[in-house]
């Protein structure tokens, strides 16, 4: 691969790792949880970042303020409501799901597609 922005990727390489997005409660009487402690990252995507940093300023809130009403954890969960019913159907495919990474991979090369696709799943 041609280096871009100076940056050789020729000997790299693809890792992963798994996240947890199995969300179980946010929080336990005076114990809170936030981003990937407690599964907020998203199923089919993995991307954490986001729900981290909002969850983790709503726990914030929720200390300081005992009143505080925590609407952006309510939109979290909505959002990974949508993406749990996705991942429940990528899950049951089984051996199709290749085809399917395939077929997404080559869907999102299309921006009005992949923008379509972002905005349903995130
Ligand atoms: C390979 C990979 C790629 C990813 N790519 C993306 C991406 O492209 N976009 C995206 O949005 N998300 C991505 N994610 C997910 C994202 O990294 C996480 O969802 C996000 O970092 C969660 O933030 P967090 O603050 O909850 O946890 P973390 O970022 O894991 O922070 C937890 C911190 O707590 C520290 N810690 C753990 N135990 C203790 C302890 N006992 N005492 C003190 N400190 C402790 C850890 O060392 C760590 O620094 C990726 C994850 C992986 C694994």
């Amino acid at each position: 691969m041609a280096p871009k922005n100076d940056v050789d990727v020729s000997d790299g390489t693809c890792q992963g790792y798994a996240i947890n997005y199995d969300y179980r409660g946010y929080r336990f009487d005076n114990i809170f949880l936030a981003g990937d402690a407690a599964g907020f990252a998203s199923g089919p995507t993995g991307e954490g970042i986001y729900p981290a940093l909002v969850s983790g300023t709503a726990v914030a809130k929720t200390i300081m303020n005992a009143n505080y009403e925590a609407k952006e954890i309510t939109a979290l969960l909505q959002t990974k409501k949508i993406q749990n019913k996705a991942m429940d159907v990528i899950i049951k495919m089984g051996p199709l799901r290749n085809v399917f990474f395939v077929l997404l991979i080559q869907a999102l090369k299309d921006k009005r597609v992949a923008s379509r696709i972002v905005r349903s799943v995130l």
